[in-house]
């Protein structure tokens, strides 16, 4: 038996732990044999930085990318909405930016491609119920069968497989987003209201609808926002995306994220009194 094979090994994700330091063997490419095996069949979650990537790439906006390239899905524990890149319809459900040379978006390929095979979980403990819950963010490797890169030889620790991917922007870049699927500061009924879910899919994903709403709809009359950064808002798309961000943790996580206009907060009340009047 070769040295390395994992022929003896589970395949499927392992459950281990990893953490920034620990250790792993792989290696990837076109002098791989099994080059972009890895490419069909895939459930690829998109998060909000790799469709802001994605569609400025292919040109394109976020709806028009949304309904040419996605899925929509729900989230079963939180029943918050993702999206998922579309696979082709071809009997191996070939992922559409896949030419013969590899990937034809590689630079700006999605979070989970880059990452793969090891898996970024966040888990949320409270052990003590009188303290808030703290977040644990490890990671974990992915084993599959059809993946030869496990059997080079090529050392890595997580941290330096992540470094070499360019992982550290996505992780800055959807760590809010992450955390909106582990919060349950908003009541499981209100967090699946119309309104709150068509919120977070377009702060998270529509990010193009997201800056119309923003700079044409009565928003900056009801929060205060400083003119330079509605200025970045209408100028760099990273800095929407924040923005976005600080807006769906206010209105999904209820952290104090934005300030409302003086006025707004009473008459916000005023309404919420008015629906919970016994009716005569
Ligand atoms: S199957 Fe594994 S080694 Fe082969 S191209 Fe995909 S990730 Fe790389
Ligand atoms: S986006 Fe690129 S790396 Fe990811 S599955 Fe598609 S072709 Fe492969």
């Amino acid at each position: 038996m070769e040295e390395n094979s994992k022929s003896d090994q589970q395949y499927g994700v392992q459950p281990v732990q990893l953490t920034g330091k620990s250790r792993f063997c792989f290696n990837c490419g076109p002098e791989v044999e099994c080059f972009t095996k890895c490419c069909h069949g895939m459930e690829i979650i998109l998060a909000p930085y790799d469709i802001l990537r994605l569609k400025k790439r292919l040109g394109l906006t976020s709806p028009e990318f949304l309904l040419n390239y996605t899925i929509p899905k729900q989230h079963e524990e939180s029943s918050l909405p993702l999206v998922l890149l579309k696979m082709g319809d071809d009997e191996e459900k070939t992922c559409s930016f896949l030419t013969e040379k590899g990937c034809s978006v590689y630079e700006d390929r999605p979070s989970i491609c880059r990452y793969y095979p090891i898996g970024l979980a966040t888990l949320k403990s409270q052990p003590d119920p009188e303290k808030e819950a703290a977040e644990e963010r490890f990671f974990f490797q992915i084993l599959e069968e059809h993946c030869l890169g496990h059997n080079e030889k090529k050392e890595w620790t997580v941290d330096e497989w992540r470094r070499d991917q360019g992982a550290d922007k996505d992780d800055e870049m959807n760590e809010d987003w992450q955390a909106a699927f582990l919060s349950r500061t908003v009541p499981d009924k209100e967090r699946g209201e119309t309104q709150r879910q068509t919120l977070f899919y377009m702060t998270c994903y529509d990010l193009d609808t997201f800056r119309r709403f923003v700079l044409e709809s009565s928003f900056l009359q009801k929060f205060d926002v400083d003119d330079e950064t509605v200025e970045k808002i209408r100028e760099d798309e990273d800095e929407l995306l924040r923005f976005a961000m600080r807006y769906m943790k206010y209105v999904m996580m209820m952290e104090e994220t934005m300030k409302p206009k003086g006025g707004v907060v009473e008459e916000w009340r005023e309404k919420k009194a008015a629906e919970n009047e016994p009716k005569s």
